[in-house]
Order: C-alpha cells, then structure tokens, then sequence
C-alpha cells in the first residue's frame, strides 16, 4: 500500500497546478495508525467537495467488543464517533484557506435522533469506518496543495486520535452510550409481551425548545404517569423505571387547547428512534412500525383501494383502485390509512389538527339530516374499532373538540397542564348520556395491496441519474420531485438522502413488471438488513451522508413518487 510519503509527495508536485491534477491522489495511504482513503476527487474548487474516508483497525481502535456486539449497541456506538469525530473537525474546517470550498471539512451533523448512518461504520472486529467530505484548496483554478497538506497531515490526524480511538475517549462516557442502547432496546422489546404500544417514562421532557430547535425545553413540566396507567421496568443498566404504558387498542388523548396533547403525540411519533442521553425523551419508547396519519390535500395517489372509507363517489370513480393527482384531504387521509395498513403497521398516531373532520367523524345531527346511503365516506370512527380487533392495529387519537370516540376508546387520557390523567371511566358514563346513533356499519373487506409496480425503462437508458435532497422537505429524481414534507417520522435530512438513492437502486434493480410494490420494498428492506446502506450505493464509493429509514418510510417516499407507474 502506498503511504503517507508518497502522497505528500505527489501533493508537492502537483502544487500550482491545474485543479485537475488533484484527481492522481485517488487511492489508499497508510497513516500512523489508520488507512487514509481518497474515495473521489471533485472536479474543480467550487463543485461539491471530495470525499474522504478513514479507516482505522480494530487493534487500533480497540474498543471492547461488547460495547458494539449487539446492532442497537453498535448504532449507538457509531453515532456517539461521529458525534465525537464531528466535534473536533468543526474547530479545523476552513482553517485551510483558498477558493470556493477550499478548506472545508464536513461530517454528518446529527440530530436528536440515533440513527445508522454511512458517515461512520464499525465492522466485525471493531475497526472504525468514517466518511467525510473535504473540500481540495485552490487558489482560483490552481491547485494549492501545502494547504491540502495542512488538513491532511495536521488537522485530519488529530482529530482521528481524538475521537476514533477508545484510549483517548472517556470510558464511562462510552460504556454509557452502549447502556443507553441496552436499556432502550429492553424496553422495546418489552412492550409486545406487556401489551403495550408505547411506554413515556416517569420525569421524561417532551417539548422541544422552540420551532426550529429539537433540544429539550428548559424549565419543562416533566412527564408524570396517573397511577392508574404506570408501568414499571426493570432496566439492565437503569435499573427500575416507571412510566405511563398505553396499552394496545384505542387511545384517546383529550384535554384542552394549549395543555399538551400535540406534544405527547409528537414525542411518541418520533419514539420509533432511540434519542440521545439528556433529549428528555430517551425513555419514550413506541411500537417500531407505529405510523403517523394525517390529511394530506394535494398528494398523488396511485391505485389505492380506499373502499373501507370511501365509495360510491357521485362521479363514480373507482375507489377499489384510487388514483388522483391531486387528493382531497379525506381520500388522502384514507389513502394514508391504507397505506400504512400495507407497510403492517400495528399503529397509528392521530391528531385532530392535521386530520379532515369529515373523515374522522359524521355527528348525530348530520347523519339524520344527510342519510348514510348518500354519504361517501366511512369515517374513521367507524372503523377504528375493526381495526384494532380485526387487524391487530391499534389508535392513538388526539382530540380536543369532538367526544365522538368517547364510545369507541378503550383508554381516555386528559392532559391537563402538561400532565396526563386517566379520565376513561369519568368520561365513559358522561358518554352514556349521549348513546350514538346505532347504526350498524357493515365490516370492511381486507383491502387489496396487490399493485404491480411497471418499470421505468428512462432510467435503463440514462446512466446519469440525478438526485438532490431539498432538507426535510423532498428530494428529486431525474427532475421528478418526491414531496415528503408530510412524512413526519423522517427525521434527518439523510434520510431522505437515503431515499434517492433507495428509489434509484428499486428502478434500476428490482422493478421488473411482476413485483407488486411490497415485493420491491421488501426485497430494499431484506438488502438494507443484509448491507446495510452500502447495499444500495451505485457508485465506486460509499458516500458519507446517508442515514438509514425505516420501512414504513421507503412505502411513503414509493406511494408518493408521482411518476412511478403503479
Ligand atoms: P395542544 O396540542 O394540547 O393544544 P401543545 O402540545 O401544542 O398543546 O402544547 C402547547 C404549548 O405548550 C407548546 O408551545 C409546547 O411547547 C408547550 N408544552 C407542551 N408540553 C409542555 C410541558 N410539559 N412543559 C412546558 N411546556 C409544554
Ligand atoms: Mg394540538
């Protein structure tokens, strides 16, 4: 292998040069410890900048095994190097100077959120994997490479030694990002054989510090179980924890506006990932495949069957095979229902501010004025109990204004000023008083999830195939743009980088004209669990910058794909 004076060798003889020279320094070098990999050079100073990577053995590393021998330990592990690593590049990044984005250093910035990400891997016997970008100074067009020197053979090797190296890190600061992980991953495994969708533990902060900022709120009212509703584990490292366990079935959320019911929904939304020791939510663990459902007007939908929820439109559309350009709030909120019963969720998460009144309830008096025969929609109200008992999918509701599911909820929670009590006998009998119209609503069939996914034969013929990720908002693929704005379980940025490329390997690989769309997704999800992340990267090189979704995910970002031919 060639070393790290040969590289700086030929660094000294293409200084001054045209910025194309740089793309000779392609290849592997031994550094005093670790291997220095230049994956792809950019093409000149203001293009998007090289990508580097650094691999250090195990021996090297040497971290103990059992802070990484299981994947929820080695997720977390990962995720606190990248973190660590990030730190030390942050004080060197455009330390170097020089044109465009000479001098930049760049690694994964990481949310609240744990989650596997390409920026930094850990392989069997422990050596370290990190992936970043640099950005190749220049001068002008003209190579300057005594600065490239600089990052390379100063900045880069102290931060390496810094973060990527178990001596120089703080053990018990390590040993507890494994034990977080252990805790975390008991309590998830715990809650199918307690029969509980979600547990929040005793003293936990839900709300964020503002819009814009995921970090706990300070001063919070921290979360507190009603006695009726509490739940306590046996931790492997925590010890004891007591918390509110919402049991499966239907979950009511009431209480007034401003109290903290959008809050609670919110944090078990986003309980489907492991957070990081001090979010607040570290202990608010929710069924895995648990899915948020809202209404969403203007969505494409694409040979959905709604029929539980909708049929006989006045214009006679078929809805055993919905398709629309352009989704009214009640067909897009039942296309999402549908949806997720195809990604076999076993809940969803509801809140009545983001959901069309008139697929989540018809009152009394609308129902005795407008006759159910000339009504088109099946709320939800009346299939929410079907669902729970015929298909094992339970409900978590929100709803402040309507006592509708008053009759229909096995568990009714107020939160009052931030607090959660259990008012599910209270408001039971208050319900007695006003029965519900008993109109027997004949059960639904199963709905159908066999689509045919048909292939693309543009991206066959094109071999460049470009994607961009616009935040947390979109990405687009080859000009057509995927709007997932409303997806509100992605979490990172990369993962919907992750998406591109995820949608892009499903068209060039697997959608053959005979796969239904469950097929492709999970012939994604079998690579993804095989590989891991690198299993769908095109390229010569694995890019840093890919963080991991869930299934339920790579459904929505597929069913939102508008020129995928369904
Ligand atoms: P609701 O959905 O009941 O109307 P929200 O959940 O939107 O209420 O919360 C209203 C406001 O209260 C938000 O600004 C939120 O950040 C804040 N909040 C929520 N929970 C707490 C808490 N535990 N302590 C302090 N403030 C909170
Ligand atoms: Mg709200």
């Amino acid at each position: 292998m060639k070393t790290f004076t040969d590289l700086r060798d030929l660094l000294n003889r293409i200084d001054h040069r045209g910025y194309p020279a740089y793309k000779d320094t392609r290849g592997a070098y031994q550094f005093d410890g670790y291997v220095l990999s230049i994956d792809h050079v950019q093409g000149d100073p203001f293009a998007a900048p090289s990508k580097v990577s650094v691999h250090v053995p195990g021996k090297v590393a040497g971290f103990p095994e059992d802070l990484y021998d299981k994947k929820h330990k080695k997720t977390a592990l990962q995720d606190f190097l990248i973190r660590q690593f990030a730190k030390q590049v942050e004080a060197f990044t455009f330390k170097a100077k020089g044109s465009g984005k000479s001098g930049l250093m760049s690694v994964s910035r990481c949310g609240q959120e744990i989650l596997e990400r390409t920026a930094c891997e850990i392989e069997k016997g422990g050596a370290v994997v990190v992936r970043m970008e640099i950005g190749f100074p220049a001068n002008g067009r003209t190579i300057n490479s005594r600065e490239l020197i600089k990052i390379l053979f100063d900045f880069l090797p102290d931060c390496v030694k810094k973060s990527l190296f178990y001596r120089s890190l703080n053990p018990q600061a390590v040993r507890k990002v494994a034990e977080l992980a252990e805790d975390q991953q008991y309590i998830r495994d715990e809650l199918p054989k307690l029969g509980l969708d979600a547990f929040v533990a005793n003293g936990s902060i839900l709300p964020r510090e503002s819009g814009v900022s995921d970090r706990p709120m300070r001063n919070a009212v921290s979360f507190q179980s009603p006695k009726s509703l509490e739940v306590t584990l046996q931790l492997p490292n925590h010890g004891e924890l007591s918390g509110m366990g919402i049991r499966r079935g239907i979950t009511l959320v009431v209480g007034g506006g401003y109290h903290g019911k959008s809050t609670l929904l919110k944090a078990l939304e986003l309980g489907v990932y492991n957070h990081i020791a001090g979010d607040g939510r570290e202990y608010v663990i929710t069924d895995q495949t648990a899915m948020k459902i809202r209404a969403e007007d203007g969505r494409s939908i694409k040979q959905v069957d709604i029929s539980m929820f909708i049929n006989n439109l006045p214009n006679k559309k078929d809805t055993f095979h919905f398709c629309t350009e352009d989704a009214s709030g009640s067909t897009s909120q039942a296309a999402n229902v549908v949806e997720a019963m195809e990604t076999g969720t076993r809940l969803m998460l509801i809140d009545e501010d983001t959901s069309a009144t008139n697929f989540m309830i018809r009152d009394e008096l609308m129902q005795r004025v407008v006759n159910r025969d000339s009504e088109p929609i099946t709320p939800f109200i009346d299939r929410v109990q079907e669902l729970s008992s015929g298909y094992g999918i339970s409900t978590i509701l929100v709803a402040g204004s309507s006592g509708s599911y008053f009759h229909k909820a096995d568990c009714i929670i107020q939160m009052d000023h931030y607090l959660p009590k259990d008012i599910t006998d209270f408001a039971k009998k208050e319900a007695q008083a006003f029965p519900m119209p008993d109109e027997p609503v004949k059960p639904s069939d199963k709905p159908s999830f066999a689509r045919i996914v048909k292939p693309d034969f543009s991206f066959k013929k094109n071999d460049r195939i470009k994607t961009k990720t616009l935040g947390k908002d979109s990405i687009s693929i080859n000009r057509d743009t995927i709007d997932l704005r409303y997806v509100e379980q992605l979490a990172d940025t990369e993962q919907l980088s992750a998406l591109s490329s995820l949608v892009k390997y499903a068209q060039l690989h697997l959608i053959d004209g005979k796969r239904t769309l469950t097929d492709v997704v999970t012939l994604l999800c079998n690579l993804l669990g095989q590989k891991g992340l690198a299993g769908v990267c095109e390229g010569s090189y694995i890019p840093s910058g890919l963080a991991m979704p869930r299934k339920q995910e790579i459904y929505a970002c597929l069913n939102r794909y508008r020129s995928l031919k369904l």
